[in-house]
């Protein structure tokens, strides 16, 4: 069966309007057959200060209160069953119940706070999806609630789980393809389960993730996500009101948006889509009318300059020492260091004697640990001299052949005269080139290259 899957987003499911809006979504295409939701707006940050401990019996009874706002403002419009509205009682207690275990835990119990904080995250997208499922049941879809967990099997790193792909594509296969000929699924993004039956998480913002997983296991022949912006803009529109929503973007270029700042999409989601070649589309449930971008492997256009993305909150760590002049080995010893912290390196260039590194410091970034600690620069210190810079952001050009196309350089540094570019990085792919400017120069320098390169007579031309 050649089916779709449809993710919204949380602002798309915030109130009964917006899943209305969705709804009309889901029934103006007969193909759409999956349909994976978020948590509605605002909840999973709820929960996740529930989940710190820290909040006083009353700040987290207010806490729950809103949560329980939220749901009940939507589940009025609803003739909900008495099955869907016990499970809706069910979860809110299991939240007032697990925040409470949260708060009473000792110091040292960090394993089981995770644990915990996992299943009360897992509640968000549980209430979206039972009352989403009714909406659609509502307006005569023939919508089936499933709990994800049945399907998305994940390893036990609470927080950060890692997806089985194999186990979840067989159980996709016994558990979801049967019901497509005749039903809607309609599911949880963000949450899993490991093999001992315990609820797990992909990360924050991992809900378009398990789309895409799904999409894979499901061999869909698109995902689309349904979000709050009508696609994958040229560069962030809050930096430049020109900035302009593009038709279309390959897989490559997108990743490189997403891991260099762009937040339309998480950072993961590609990589089952770019495995299985499903096209990806981004749009606005707001404005489904508007159309939006659609994401795949060849793209009919191939413009130098697709894209700019901007990364805040850098650190430059820089390590200089005369041992490494000719001598083979310096460059791993540091390495070694930083993955034994667990640092995340994004970028590097090197000289003679030293090497200049850029870590993420959003905490957005793979697994990585942004935090740099003082064991690790000691170890550091006993190879070579380290010098931090802090406050400066990464600006990403984002295209094709940029390392071939001519023009480029000349295009960038005439509209960079007046800025210092503290460390640039191109040639490793086509597809960017990426330097460093001072944070307070950040929205300047793109808005003025946006100018440059995608404005006037420009549109994306070397
Ligand atoms: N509700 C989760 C979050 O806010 C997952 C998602 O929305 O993608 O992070
Ligand atoms: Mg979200």
């Amino acid at each position: 069966m050649n089916h779709k899957i449809a993710k919204f987003g949380g602002t798309s499911l915030a109130n009964f309007e917006a899943m209305s809006r969705c709804a009309d979504i889901v029934l103006s295409s007969q193909s759409t057959r999956i349909v994976v939701v978020s948590a509605s707006s605002g909840v999973t940050n709820l929960l996740v200060s529930l989940s710190t401990g820290s909040l006083s019996a009353t700040q987290r009874n207010d806490a729950i209160a809103k949560i329980s706002g939220i749901q009940s403002a939507i589940a009025t419009h609803l003739e909900l069953s008495s099955q869907q509205l016990s499970l809706i009682d069910d979860l809110l207690e299991k939240v007032g119940d697990i925040a409470t275990s949260i708060a009473r835990l000792n110091v040292g119990e960090e394993q089981v706070r995770t644990q915990l904080t996992d299943q009360l995250l897992a509640c968000g997208e549980q209430l979206s999806s039972t009352l989403f499922t009714q909406v659609l049941i509502e307006r005569g879809v023939n919508a089936h609630w499933l709990d994800v967990r049945d399907v998305m099997r994940t390893s036990s790193d609470f927080g950060k789980a890692t997806v089985c792909i194999d186990t979840v594509a067989q159980l996709a296969s016994e558990r979801m393809t049967p019901l497509l000929e005749k039903q809607v699924i309609v599911t949880q993004g963000f949450i899993g389960c490991d093999t001992q039956g315990n609820t797990t998480t992909l990360g924050r913002g991992g809900s378009d993730y398990s789309a895409a997983l799904l999409g894979e296991a499901t061999h869909c022949s698109q995902i689309d996500i349904w979000t709050d912006v009508t696609g994958i803009f040229t560069t962030d529109p809050r930096i430049t009101a020109q900035a302009y929503a593009l038709e279309e973007i390959s897989f490559n270029e997108a990743a490189e948006m997403a891991t260099f700042g762009a937040k339309v999409l998480h950072p993961s989601t590609l990589i089952p889509a770019m495995r299985c070649n499903i096209p990806v589309f981004v749009g606005s449930s707001r404005a489904p009318e508007s159309g939006g971008t659609i994401v795949r492997n060849e793209t009919e256009s191939k413009p130098v300059y697709r894209a700019i993305a901007l990364r805040r909150e850098q650190t430059l760590l820089t390590v200089t020492s005369m041992d490494m002049l000719h001598a083979p080995g310096f460059l791993a010893r540091v390495f070694t260091i930083l993955a034994k912290y667990n640092l995340s390196v994004d970028l590097v260039t090197t000289s003679e004697v030293s090497v200049a590194i850029t870590l993420d410091n959003t905490g957005s970034n793979s697994g990585g640990n942004s935090q740099i600690s003082q064991v690790m620069l000691d170890e550091l210190e006993e190879v070579c001299q380290v010098t931090i810079e802090k406050d400066l952001a990464l600006v990403a050009l984002i295209g094709n052949a940029i390392d071939t196309s001519y023009g480029v350089g000349t295009r960038l540094f005439a509209t960079l005269h007046d800025v210092n570019v503290r460390m640039i990085c191109q040639g490793a792919s086509s597809h960017n080139l990426c330097f460093l400017v001072e944070e307070r120069q950040a929205t300047d320098v793109i808005s003025r290259l946006h100018h440059a390169m995608f404005e006037q007579n420009a549109r994306g031309v070397a």
